[in-house]
Protein backbone atom coordinates (compact mmCIF):
# COMPACT_ATOMS: atom_id res chain seq x y z
CA UNK A 1 0.00 0.00 0.00
CA UNK A 2 1.70 3.42 -1.06
CA UNK A 3 1.37 6.87 -0.33
CA UNK A 4 -0.10 7.77 -3.62
CA UNK A 5 -3.17 5.45 -3.24
CA UNK A 6 -3.77 6.71 0.25
CA UNK A 7 -5.03 10.24 -0.96
CA UNK A 8 -8.16 11.47 0.02
CA UNK A 9 -10.95 13.21 -2.23
CA UNK A 10 -11.12 17.02 -1.50
CA UNK A 11 -12.66 18.33 1.04
CA UNK A 12 -16.45 20.00 1.19
CA UNK A 13 -18.23 23.04 2.94
CA UNK A 14 -19.85 20.72 5.23
CA UNK A 15 -17.57 17.61 5.37
CA UNK A 16 -14.11 16.13 4.88
CA UNK A 17 -13.33 13.87 1.65
CA UNK A 18 -12.52 10.29 2.19
CA UNK A 19 -10.17 8.11 1.09
CA UNK A 20 -11.44 5.01 -1.38
CA UNK A 21 -8.70 2.59 -2.01
CA UNK A 22 -11.46 -0.26 -3.39
CA UNK A 23 -12.34 1.59 -6.84
CA UNK A 24 -9.04 0.67 -9.03
CA UNK A 25 -9.45 -2.69 -10.42
CA UNK A 26 -7.04 -2.46 -12.85
CA UNK A 27 -3.54 -4.09 -11.68
CA UNK A 28 -0.32 -2.76 -12.37
CA UNK A 29 2.25 -5.64 -13.39
CA UNK A 30 5.77 -5.86 -13.01
CA UNK A 31 8.07 -8.62 -13.19
CA UNK A 32 10.76 -7.91 -10.42
CA UNK A 33 12.93 -11.23 -10.75
CA UNK A 34 13.17 -13.51 -13.11
CA UNK A 35 10.32 -16.21 -12.73
CA UNK A 36 9.03 -13.60 -10.36
CA UNK A 37 5.60 -11.66 -11.36
CA UNK A 38 3.57 -9.38 -9.41
CA UNK A 39 0.11 -7.94 -9.90
CA UNK A 40 -0.59 -4.50 -7.67
CA UNK A 41 -4.14 -3.17 -6.41
CA UNK A 42 -3.75 -0.29 -4.25
CA UNK A 43 -4.90 -2.60 -1.08
CA UNK A 44 -3.35 -5.63 -1.86
CA UNK A 45 -1.48 -7.69 -5.05
CA UNK A 46 -0.72 -11.27 -5.62
CA UNK A 47 2.72 -12.64 -7.23
CA UNK A 48 3.13 -15.96 -9.39
CA UNK A 49 6.32 -17.96 -9.17
CA UNK A 50 6.86 -19.58 -12.65
CA UNK A 51 8.64 -23.27 -12.23
CA UNK A 52 9.50 -25.15 -14.86
CA UNK A 53 6.59 -27.55 -13.87
CA UNK A 54 4.09 -25.13 -13.55
CA UNK A 55 3.20 -22.08 -11.69
CA UNK A 56 2.72 -21.24 -8.01
CA UNK A 57 0.35 -18.59 -7.49
CA UNK A 58 0.53 -16.63 -4.14
CA UNK A 59 -2.77 -14.59 -3.10
CA UNK A 60 -5.61 -13.74 -5.45
CA UNK A 61 -6.81 -10.05 -5.25
CA UNK A 62 -10.24 -8.61 -3.75
CA UNK A 63 -11.22 -7.91 -6.83
CA UNK A 64 -12.62 -11.18 -9.35
CA UNK A 65 -12.26 -8.77 -12.94
CA UNK A 66 -9.26 -7.55 -11.98
CA UNK A 67 -8.08 -11.22 -11.01
CA UNK A 68 -9.53 -12.32 -14.45
CA UNK A 69 -6.43 -9.82 -15.91
CA UNK A 70 -3.92 -11.82 -13.88
CA UNK A 71 -5.03 -14.71 -15.20
CA UNK A 72 -4.55 -13.74 -19.01
CA UNK A 73 -0.93 -12.76 -18.26
CA UNK A 74 0.18 -16.06 -16.46
CA UNK A 75 1.65 -18.53 -19.08
CA UNK A 76 1.77 -22.02 -17.99
CA UNK A 77 -0.07 -24.18 -15.14
CA UNK A 78 -1.06 -23.01 -12.16
CA UNK A 79 0.00 -26.32 -9.88
CA UNK A 80 -0.94 -24.44 -6.47
CA UNK A 81 -2.11 -21.56 -5.31
CA UNK A 82 -0.85 -20.47 -1.29
CA UNK A 83 -2.81 -17.91 0.47
CA UNK A 84 -0.75 -15.91 3.23
CA UNK A 85 -4.16 -14.84 4.93
CA UNK A 86 -7.41 -15.08 4.78
CA UNK A 87 -8.40 -11.28 4.60
CA UNK A 88 -10.80 -11.05 1.57
CA UNK A 89 -8.40 -8.39 -0.01
CA UNK A 90 -5.90 -11.42 -0.32
CA UNK A 91 -8.40 -14.70 -1.73
CA UNK A 92 -11.56 -13.37 -3.54
CA UNK A 93 -10.51 -13.71 -7.01
CA UNK A 94 -9.53 -17.55 -6.72
CA UNK A 95 -12.50 -18.57 -9.15
CA UNK A 96 -10.22 -17.32 -12.08
CA UNK A 97 -7.40 -19.50 -11.40
CA UNK A 98 -9.24 -22.33 -11.07
CA UNK A 99 -9.25 -23.82 -14.37
CA UNK A 100 -6.65 -26.44 -13.65
CA UNK A 101 -7.64 -27.68 -10.46
CA UNK A 102 -4.73 -26.23 -8.26
CA UNK A 103 -4.33 -27.24 -4.89
CA UNK A 104 -5.29 -24.33 -2.60
CA UNK A 105 -2.80 -24.24 0.15
CA UNK A 106 -3.59 -22.39 3.50
CA UNK A 107 -3.55 -21.88 6.94
CA UNK A 108 -5.78 -24.82 9.26
CA UNK A 109 -7.17 -21.56 10.69
CA UNK A 110 -8.03 -20.10 7.80
CA UNK A 111 -11.40 -21.98 6.64
CA UNK A 112 -12.30 -20.41 9.99
CA UNK A 113 -11.94 -16.79 8.99
CA UNK A 114 -14.07 -17.59 5.97
CA UNK A 115 -16.68 -19.01 8.26
CA UNK A 116 -17.09 -16.00 10.43
CA UNK A 117 -17.12 -13.49 7.43
CA UNK A 118 -20.31 -15.39 6.35
CA UNK A 119 -21.26 -15.64 9.92
CA UNK A 120 -21.07 -11.73 10.48
CA UNK A 121 -21.80 -10.46 6.86
CA UNK A 122 -24.14 -7.71 7.72
CA UNK A 123 -21.94 -6.33 10.81
CA UNK A 124 -18.99 -6.67 8.56
CA UNK A 125 -21.00 -4.16 5.64
CA UNK A 126 -21.43 -2.05 7.90
CA UNK A 127 -17.88 -1.70 9.63
CA UNK A 128 -16.57 -1.70 5.96
CA UNK A 129 -18.71 1.36 4.96
CA UNK A 130 -16.81 3.09 8.03
CA UNK A 131 -13.20 1.90 7.52
CA UNK A 132 -13.26 2.05 3.72
CA UNK A 133 -15.44 4.64 2.50
CA UNK A 134 -18.17 2.84 0.40
CA UNK A 135 -21.73 2.59 0.57
CA UNK A 136 -23.52 -0.06 3.06
CA UNK A 137 -25.83 -2.02 1.53
CA UNK A 138 -26.54 -5.76 1.72
CA UNK A 139 -23.74 -6.84 -0.37
CA UNK A 140 -24.08 -10.98 -0.69
CA UNK A 141 -20.86 -12.67 0.63
CA UNK A 142 -18.43 -13.25 -2.23
CA UNK A 143 -17.96 -17.07 -2.15
CA UNK A 144 -14.43 -17.51 -1.82
CA UNK A 145 -12.61 -21.16 -2.92
CA UNK A 146 -11.71 -22.97 0.04
CA UNK A 147 -8.64 -24.61 0.87
CA UNK A 148 -8.26 -27.84 -0.41
CA UNK A 149 -4.91 -28.15 1.52
CA UNK A 150 -4.62 -26.60 5.43
CA UNK A 151 -1.82 -27.51 7.62
CA UNK A 152 -0.28 -25.97 10.49
CA UNK A 153 3.74 -25.60 11.32
CA UNK A 154 6.22 -25.48 8.93
CA UNK A 155 5.39 -27.55 5.25
CA UNK A 156 8.10 -28.22 2.32
CA UNK A 157 7.19 -28.80 -1.65
CA UNK A 158 9.19 -28.80 -4.35
CA UNK A 159 8.16 -28.18 -7.75
CA UNK A 160 10.25 -28.00 -10.93
CA UNK A 161 13.96 -26.77 -9.83
CA UNK A 162 12.31 -24.53 -6.81
CA UNK A 163 11.58 -25.05 -3.36
CA UNK A 164 8.80 -23.50 -1.43
CA UNK A 165 8.79 -23.38 2.47
CA UNK A 166 5.84 -22.67 4.23
CA UNK A 167 5.47 -21.17 7.43
CA UNK A 168 2.21 -20.55 9.43
CA UNK A 169 1.95 -17.63 11.85
CA UNK A 170 -0.14 -15.72 13.98
CA UNK A 171 0.73 -12.36 13.37
CA UNK A 172 -1.90 -9.68 11.80
CA UNK A 173 -4.13 -12.75 11.56
CA UNK A 174 -4.03 -15.95 12.93
CA UNK A 175 -3.95 -17.74 9.84
CA UNK A 176 -0.81 -16.31 8.51
CA UNK A 177 1.33 -18.82 6.06
CA UNK A 178 4.61 -17.01 4.72
CA UNK A 179 6.55 -18.77 2.07
CA UNK A 180 10.59 -18.73 1.78
CA UNK A 181 12.22 -19.67 -1.69
CA UNK A 182 15.70 -20.16 -0.98
CA UNK A 183 16.19 -20.70 -5.02
CA UNK A 184 15.41 -17.01 -5.07
CA UNK A 185 16.62 -15.48 -2.17
CA UNK A 186 12.81 -14.09 -1.44
CA UNK A 187 10.40 -14.42 0.68
CA UNK A 188 6.63 -13.59 0.49
CA UNK A 189 5.41 -12.50 3.71
CA UNK A 190 1.56 -11.34 2.86
CA UNK A 191 0.25 -8.80 5.24
CA UNK A 192 3.54 -9.06 7.85
CA UNK A 193 4.39 -5.72 6.25
CA UNK A 194 2.30 -3.33 4.00
CA UNK A 195 4.65 -1.40 2.46
CA UNK A 196 5.83 1.50 3.62
CA UNK A 197 3.34 1.64 6.02
CA UNK A 198 3.07 1.63 9.84
CA UNK A 199 2.03 -2.05 10.60
CA UNK A 200 -1.70 -2.93 10.99
CA UNK A 201 -1.77 -3.84 14.30
CA UNK A 202 -4.92 -2.31 15.76
CA UNK A 203 -8.07 -2.01 13.67
CA UNK A 204 -10.43 -0.40 15.79
CA UNK A 205 -13.31 -2.84 14.37
CA UNK A 206 -11.74 -5.78 14.48
CA UNK A 207 -10.38 -8.55 16.54
CA UNK A 208 -6.84 -8.12 18.22
CA UNK A 209 -3.97 -8.76 16.59
CA UNK A 210 -1.13 -10.67 17.98
CA UNK A 211 1.53 -7.81 18.02
CA UNK A 212 4.54 -9.94 20.28
CA UNK A 213 3.72 -13.03 17.55
CA UNK A 214 4.17 -10.69 15.14
CA UNK A 215 7.54 -9.17 16.07
CA UNK A 216 8.48 -12.72 16.38
CA UNK A 217 7.62 -14.04 13.39
CA UNK A 218 9.13 -10.77 11.41
CA UNK A 219 12.62 -11.96 13.22
CA UNK A 220 12.12 -15.68 11.80
CA UNK A 221 11.66 -13.58 8.39
CA UNK A 222 14.93 -11.20 8.77
CA UNK A 223 16.80 -14.70 10.31
CA UNK A 224 16.84 -15.72 6.52
CA UNK A 225 18.59 -12.92 5.50
CA UNK A 226 16.57 -12.73 2.43
CA UNK A 227 17.65 -10.40 -0.43
CA UNK A 228 13.91 -10.05 -1.88
CA UNK A 229 10.86 -9.33 0.59
CA UNK A 230 7.45 -9.36 -1.23
CA UNK A 231 5.08 -8.22 0.34
CA UNK A 232 1.06 -6.80 0.58
CA UNK A 233 0.32 -10.12 -0.94
CA UNK A 234 3.45 -10.14 -3.17
CA UNK A 235 3.12 -6.58 -5.26
CA UNK A 236 5.66 -4.42 -2.99
CA UNK A 237 8.85 -5.60 -3.47
CA UNK A 238 11.93 -4.77 -0.61
CA UNK A 239 15.61 -5.96 -2.14
CA UNK A 240 18.78 -6.25 -0.34
CA UNK A 241 19.42 -3.09 2.27
CA UNK A 242 16.11 -1.77 1.81
CA UNK A 243 14.33 -5.40 2.82
CA UNK A 244 16.72 -5.60 5.84
CA UNK A 245 16.20 -1.62 6.61
CA UNK A 246 12.11 -2.48 6.38
CA UNK A 247 12.33 -5.83 8.64
CA UNK A 248 14.38 -3.59 11.63
CA UNK A 249 11.32 -0.24 11.58
CA UNK A 250 9.14 -3.04 11.57
CA UNK A 251 10.29 -5.17 14.37
CA UNK A 252 11.62 -2.41 16.32
CA UNK A 253 8.40 -0.31 16.55
CA UNK A 254 6.46 -3.30 16.75
CA UNK A 255 8.80 -4.31 19.90
CA UNK A 256 9.04 -0.81 21.45
CA UNK A 257 5.44 -0.28 21.48
CA UNK A 258 4.70 -3.66 22.06
CA UNK A 259 7.16 -3.43 25.19
CA UNK A 260 5.73 0.27 26.53
CA UNK A 261 2.13 -1.01 26.86
CA UNK A 262 2.58 -4.38 28.87
CA UNK A 263 4.67 -1.83 31.05
CA UNK A 264 1.71 1.00 31.57
CA UNK A 265 -0.56 -2.06 32.11
CA UNK A 266 1.62 -3.15 34.70
CA UNK A 267 1.48 0.22 36.36
CA UNK A 268 -2.18 0.22 36.08
CA UNK A 269 -2.55 3.13 33.62
CA UNK A 270 -5.90 3.68 32.19
CA UNK A 271 -6.20 3.39 28.48
CA UNK A 272 -7.66 6.79 28.10
CA UNK A 273 -4.08 8.22 29.22
CA UNK A 274 -2.33 4.85 27.09
CA UNK A 275 -3.39 5.91 24.14
CA UNK A 276 -1.29 9.47 24.67
CA UNK A 277 1.56 8.37 26.35
CA UNK A 278 3.05 5.25 24.27
CA UNK A 279 5.14 6.75 21.59
CA UNK A 280 7.31 5.44 18.16
CA UNK A 281 11.06 5.43 19.23
CA UNK A 282 12.08 9.30 18.06
CA UNK A 283 14.28 8.08 15.75
CA UNK A 284 11.60 6.00 13.93
CA UNK A 285 9.48 8.90 13.73
CA UNK A 286 10.20 9.85 10.57
CA UNK A 287 11.16 6.44 9.08
CA UNK A 288 10.20 5.88 5.17
CA UNK A 289 8.81 2.52 6.26
CA UNK A 290 6.55 3.60 9.02
CA UNK A 291 4.38 5.90 7.52
CA UNK A 292 0.98 6.64 9.16
CA UNK A 293 -2.05 6.92 6.70
CA UNK A 294 -3.09 3.23 6.75
CA UNK A 295 -3.04 2.59 10.66
CA UNK A 296 -2.10 4.92 13.66
CA UNK A 297 -0.21 4.35 16.92
CA UNK A 298 -3.22 4.68 19.38
CA UNK A 299 -5.10 2.02 17.03
CA UNK A 300 -1.58 -0.02 18.32
CA UNK A 301 -1.88 0.86 21.81
CA UNK A 302 -5.72 0.03 21.98
CA UNK A 303 -4.94 -3.39 19.94
CA UNK A 304 -2.05 -4.53 22.76
CA UNK A 305 -3.99 -3.19 25.25
CA UNK A 306 -7.05 -5.59 24.21
CA UNK A 307 -5.05 -8.52 23.95
CA UNK A 308 -3.88 -8.84 27.33
CA UNK A 309 -6.36 -6.71 29.27
CA UNK A 310 -9.95 -7.40 30.10
CA UNK A 311 -13.17 -5.21 29.05
CA UNK A 312 -13.04 -3.69 32.73
CA UNK A 313 -10.61 -0.57 33.51
CA UNK A 314 -10.95 -0.96 37.49
CA UNK A 315 -12.97 2.24 37.82
CA UNK A 316 -15.91 -0.10 39.78
CA UNK A 317 -18.73 2.17 37.94
CA UNK A 318 -17.77 0.52 35.00
CA UNK A 319 -18.14 -3.09 36.32
CA UNK A 320 -21.80 -3.51 35.31
CA UNK A 321 -22.32 -0.08 33.84
CA UNK A 322 -26.20 0.80 33.21
CA UNK A 323 -26.93 1.73 29.01
CA UNK A 324 -25.05 4.63 28.35
CA UNK A 325 -27.70 6.59 27.21
CA UNK A 326 -29.45 6.59 30.83
CA UNK A 327 -26.57 8.33 32.08
CA UNK A 328 -26.03 11.04 29.72
CA UNK A 329 -29.82 11.62 30.50
CA UNK A 330 -29.56 12.19 34.00
CA UNK A 331 -26.08 14.13 33.80
CA UNK A 332 -27.96 16.15 30.94
CA UNK A 333 -31.04 16.72 33.09
CA UNK A 334 -28.84 17.80 36.05
CA UNK A 335 -27.66 20.63 33.35
CA UNK A 336 -31.00 20.97 32.14
CA UNK A 337 -29.73 23.25 28.98
CA UNK A 338 -28.75 22.37 25.46
CA UNK A 339 -27.67 25.89 24.69
CA UNK A 340 -25.30 25.60 27.62
CA UNK A 341 -23.94 22.85 26.37
CA UNK A 342 -23.45 23.76 22.84
CA UNK A 343 -21.59 26.75 23.97
CA UNK A 344 -18.85 25.37 26.24
CA UNK A 345 -18.27 22.50 23.16
CA UNK A 346 -17.60 26.12 20.96
CA UNK A 347 -15.23 27.17 23.61
CA UNK A 348 -13.39 24.05 23.55
CA UNK A 349 -13.49 24.16 19.77
CA UNK A 350 -12.37 27.73 19.70
CA UNK A 351 -9.46 26.64 21.75
CA UNK A 352 -8.45 23.85 19.94
CA UNK A 353 -9.86 21.00 22.06
CA UNK A 354 -12.23 19.97 19.24
CA UNK A 355 -12.19 15.82 20.57
CA UNK A 356 -12.67 17.29 24.16
CA UNK A 357 -15.92 19.47 22.83
CA UNK A 358 -16.86 16.25 21.18
CA UNK A 359 -17.12 14.16 24.03
CA UNK A 360 -18.68 17.23 25.80
CA UNK A 361 -21.15 17.17 23.21
CA UNK A 362 -22.09 13.89 23.34
CA UNK A 363 -24.02 14.43 26.24
CA UNK A 364 -26.38 16.01 24.39
CA UNK A 365 -26.48 14.13 21.94
CA UNK A 366 -27.34 10.68 23.57
CA UNK A 367 -30.10 12.64 25.75
CA UNK A 368 -31.25 14.30 22.46
CA UNK A 369 -30.30 12.92 19.38
CA UNK A 370 -33.02 14.87 17.54
CA UNK A 371 -31.50 18.20 18.22
CA UNK A 372 -30.25 19.74 14.94
CA UNK A 373 -28.05 22.62 16.51
CA UNK A 374 -26.23 19.65 17.89
CA UNK A 375 -25.43 17.63 15.37
CA UNK A 376 -24.63 20.54 12.78
CA UNK A 377 -21.67 21.32 16.01
CA UNK A 378 -20.85 17.61 15.95
CA UNK A 379 -20.75 17.75 11.68
CA UNK A 380 -18.03 20.99 12.10
CA UNK A 381 -16.09 19.23 15.23
CA UNK A 382 -15.72 16.10 13.26
CA UNK A 383 -14.80 18.34 10.13
CA UNK A 384 -11.52 20.07 12.37
CA UNK A 385 -10.80 16.55 13.86
CA UNK A 386 -10.75 15.11 10.42
CA UNK A 387 -9.42 17.57 8.25
CA UNK A 388 -6.03 17.22 8.88
CA UNK A 389 -5.99 13.49 9.86
CA UNK A 390 -4.61 11.48 6.90
CA UNK A 391 -4.42 8.10 8.20
CA UNK A 392 -7.18 6.12 5.88
CA UNK A 393 -8.84 4.12 9.13
CA UNK A 394 -9.89 7.28 11.20
CA UNK A 395 -9.97 9.22 8.71
CA UNK A 396 -12.75 7.38 7.06
CA UNK A 397 -14.39 6.79 10.31
CA UNK A 398 -14.65 10.97 10.42
CA UNK A 399 -15.93 11.39 6.99
CA UNK A 400 -18.73 8.42 7.64
CA UNK A 401 -19.86 9.97 10.63
CA UNK A 402 -20.11 14.07 9.63
CA UNK A 403 -22.49 11.71 6.54
CA UNK A 404 -24.35 10.21 9.20
CA UNK A 405 -25.09 13.61 10.88
CA UNK A 406 -26.13 15.25 7.31
CA UNK A 407 -28.73 12.60 7.01
CA UNK A 408 -30.19 12.27 10.25
CA UNK A 409 -30.85 16.47 9.95
CA UNK A 410 -32.47 16.02 6.72
CA UNK A 411 -34.67 14.11 7.74
CA UNK A 412 -35.62 15.51 10.58
CA UNK A 413 -36.24 19.02 8.61
CA UNK A 414 -38.31 16.77 6.24
CA UNK A 415 -40.75 15.56 9.38
CA UNK A 416 -40.69 18.73 10.77
ZN1 LIG B 1 -4.42 -8.50 5.70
Amino acid sequence: MSEENLQPESDKKDGIGGINILNITDPTFKEPLEDVHTANLPIAGCGWIDTKEGVVLIDTLIDPRAAEKVMGRIKGTIKCIIYTHGHMDHVSGTEAFMKDNPEVIASKYLPDRLDRYEMLAPYRNLISAMQFNIPNFDRAIRKVVRPTKTFLGDMTFTLGEKTFELHTARAETDDVCWIHVPELKAVFIGDLIIGNQFPNIGNPWKPTRFALDWAKELERVRALDPEHVFCNGAAIHFKGKKAKKALDANIEVIRSMHDQVVEFINQDMHITEMIHAVKIPEHLKRSPFLKRYYSRPEFFVFNVYRWYHGYFDHNPAHLLPRPEKEVMNEIFGLIGDSKKIIKKSEELLSKGQPQLALELLDVLIQAKPDNIEALKLRMKLLKTIGENDKCLMSRNSWHYFINQDKKTIRSLRKNE
